[in-house]
């Protein structure tokens, strides 16, 4: 894991709790206020292949599975933050990734278990104070009659809070994608995120937000 970057503001305690005290109905009031044009991110359908039961290794390196090392694919970071309709970090949510292997195939009985075994298919995160949350992965590929995608479930608790999948900016196979074809425009913005070249593969930012 790199470090994740500070958390953003550099007021000192201090003075963030006096503030706090002069005035907190204003300043809760100015919080609970939904910013302009940010959207809850959609949902989209589970689809068949959520894990029937989860891999050992489960965290947010799908690049190792157990003690085997992934190489195949396109090597990726993807990494966000999970904030509620006003900005706020969701605390103590958890993402969970899934997606097929580099020849297009998932750890799922329905998909005949062809999944590489080094490949983890599945991680869960929980997302740090500040709402952020990171996964090493591959870019995804497009399997028969999809678009590439990663499946994205953000639970707190056991509670399902929102499932929804992710899409790569530019694919050409978008627009012949029966799911994200059906998305309003600003919908599909919200799912839609570019994978741009790092030093160390691709990265795309994919930030989530919560309705409730
Ligand atoms: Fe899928």
């Amino acid at each position: 894991m790199r470090a994740l970057p500070a958390s953003p503001g550099s007021l000192p305690r201090r003075t963030v709790a006096a503030a706090l005290v002069a005035a907190p109905v204003l300043w809760l009031g100015a919080r609970a206020q939904p910013q302009a044009g940010r959207l809850a991110t959609p949902a989209q359908t589970e689809g068949p292949f959520y894990p029937v039961r989860l891999p050992q290794d489960a965290d947010n390196d799908l690049l190792r599975n157990g003690t085997l090392d992934y190489r195949n694919g396109q090597p990726a970071w993807v990494e966000g933050s999970v904030t509620d309709l006003a900005g706020r970090p969701v605390r103590g949510a958890q993402v969970e990734i899934w997606q097929c292997d580099h020849g297009g195939h998932y750890h799922h009985p329905g998909d005949g278990d062809r999944a590489d075994a080094a490949f983890q298919g599945f991680g869960r995160v929980a997302v740090d104070a500040d709402g952020r949350y990171r996964f090493r992965t591959i870019r995804p590929v497009a399997y028969s009659g999809r678009t590439p995608h990663i499946h994205v479930k953000v639970k707190l608790g056991a509670r399902e809070l929102l499932t929804t999948q992710l899409y790569v900016a530019g694919d050409p196979g978008n627009a012949r994608d029966a799911l994200w074809r059906r998305l309003p425009e600003a919908a599909r913005a919200a799912v839609t995120v570019p994978f741009e070249q790092a030093a160390d593969g691709w990265q795309a930012r994919f930030p989530i937000v919560i309705a409730a």
